[in-house]
């Protein structure tokens, strides 16, 4: 089988790596010329755990290909994943731009039966703009040709994305007919046969199922945030409660951790979309935009308790911000809390000392030298007024508490991710602020 994915970001370079592992012969189109021709020289756009070495080893084999040119792949395709960035228009809906610009593409180029799959995330419906526009350049070449058009949605997590392809919990696919079932079905095979289901179903529920699973994610914590806050001023510790309620099987223990609020390429954009789908229907999500309240005001948390520290007096403050991807094992900034607390802090005039493993490249393309960028995390703490754990890769873990109190000018630490010892860090003459427990009462 043959097959090309459009889109070589996050979701097209994984997915289409991690099918040519399986044996697929596999063309990887982005319309970005540097970025193919650095894939075409082994350089990954993206920071993920493995897939450097994944895509050497497949170009080496001949099964992983990279191009620019998306006309020339369409007939040499039985599959066509449409894995474009589906960025939020002014008004918070999906922009369709960039997956309409491949359907039409797709469209006036193909001369045989393919299937036209979106794995994008996009808004029930889009599969059918997908077929219209698809269809509307046959009809202009006056070719009448038999294509299917199915929705597939990506559920793999950043940091760990490769392991989330090769053994998904399910693939989602939604199709119109049986002979694109039947061609889903042969492809996702190599990665079912370990029991990840393939879950089929009509289109409409497939491209939902993308929405409520991410729109669900994003509400358990927002729940769990709203909770921590309120543990804060009642004196509960929300650690406690997390673990008390997560042994309940109905509720489980994942993604209950409170925190500075979620971010990424994802949550925010999806449950913005999700609100805004059901408004343009004349429904009103309103626990959606609940979460979206929460989350908005849950990433100045860790400010505002470093306001009420030094009761406002912060101009010429420094602070070392320790992780600044929007969470571990990557390097995306995008929507991360990071953002948000360096805009608070540099607005009041703090000096910013910033260290990250991955992402300072990326913070560097994104606001530029406006912060300081450290070599370690030791660097940033140099006379700092306050340090802000905001992304707890696991090298912050168990930092030389010792060596940062003599480093530091004030010891003082704000912990976004509740990962240090409140005891531990009170017996080194810290003062320790986390989320959800009063450390200082
Ligand atoms: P991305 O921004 O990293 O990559 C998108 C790529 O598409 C870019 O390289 C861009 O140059 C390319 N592109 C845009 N228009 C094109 C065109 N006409 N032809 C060829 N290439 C084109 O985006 P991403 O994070 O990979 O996300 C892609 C989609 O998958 C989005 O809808 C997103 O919501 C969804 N998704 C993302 C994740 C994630 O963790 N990042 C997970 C699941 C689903």
């Amino acid at each position: 089988m043959k097959i090309t994915i459009v889109g070589t970001g996050y979701v097209g370079l994984v997915t289409g790596t991690c099918f040519s592992e399986v044996g697929i012969n596999v063309v990887c189109v982005d319309i970005d010329q540097k970025k193919i021709d650095n894939l075409k020289k082994g350089i990954s756009p993206i920071y993920e755990p493995g897939l450097d070495e994944m895509i050497a080893r497949n170009t080496e084999k001949g099964r992983l290909h990279f191009s620019t040119d998306l006309p020339s792949c369409v007939n040499d395709s039985d599959v066509i994943f449409i894995a474009v960035g589906t960025p939020p228009d002014e008004d918070g809906s999906a922009d369709l731009k960039y997956v309409l610009d491949v359907a039409r593409t797709i469209g006036q180029h193909m001369n045989q039966h393919i299937t036209v799959v979106t794995k994008s995330t996009v808004p029930v419906g889009t599969a059918a703009k997908v077929r219209a526009a698809v269809q509307e350049e046959l009809d202009r070449r006056e070719l009448g040709i038999f294509f299917d058009v199915a929705s597939n949605p990506e559920f793999l997590k950043e940091g760990d994305a490769i392991n989330d392809f090769m053994k998904p919990d399910r693939i989602v696919v939604g199709v119109e007919s049986e002979k694109a079932q039947e061609i889903m079905a042969r492809l996702y095979k190599p990665f079912t046969l370990n029991g990840h289901p393939v879950i089929f179903m009509d289109v409409p529920s497939a491209e939902m199922t993308k929405y409520a699973a991410n729109a669900m994610l994003a509400t358990k914590i927002s729940f769990m945030n709203d909770i921590a806050n309120l543990c804060e001023i009642m004196g509960a510790d929300v650690n406690m409660v997390r673990k008390g309620i997560g042994s309940d099987t109905r509720i489980g223990n994942k993604f209950i951790y409170p925190g500075i609020g979620y971010g990424g390429s994802c949550f925010p954009k999806d449950v913005k979309a999700l609100i805004k789908t059901a408004d343009t229907v004349g429904y009103s999500m309103r626990i959606l935009k609940a979460v979206e309240a929460v989350n908005d005001d849950q990433k100045s948390l860790l400010f505002n308790k470093f306001m009420s520290f030094f009761t406002g007096d912060v101009r010429g403050k420094t602070v070392a911000i320790w992780g600044l991807s929007f969470k571990p094992q990557t390097d995306d900034m995008r929507e991360a809390p990071s953002l948000v607390i360096i805009d608070h802090l540099l607005k009041q005039g703090c000096r910013v000392k910033a260290y990250d493993p991955v992402a300072m490249h990326e913070s560097k393309r994104r606001i530029g030298e406006v912060i300081e960028y450290c070599k370690d995390p030791y660097e940033a703490t140099i006379d700092s007024d306050a340090l802000f754990l905001l992304t707890e890769w696991t090298e912050f873990r168990y930092p030389n508490w010792v060596v940062i109190r003599k480093l530091m000018k004030n010891p003082v630490i704000f912990d976004g991710r509740n990962i240090y010892d409140a005891v531990e860090l009170k017996s080194l003459d810290f003062s320790y602020f986390c989320v959800g427990v009063n450390t200082e009462k």
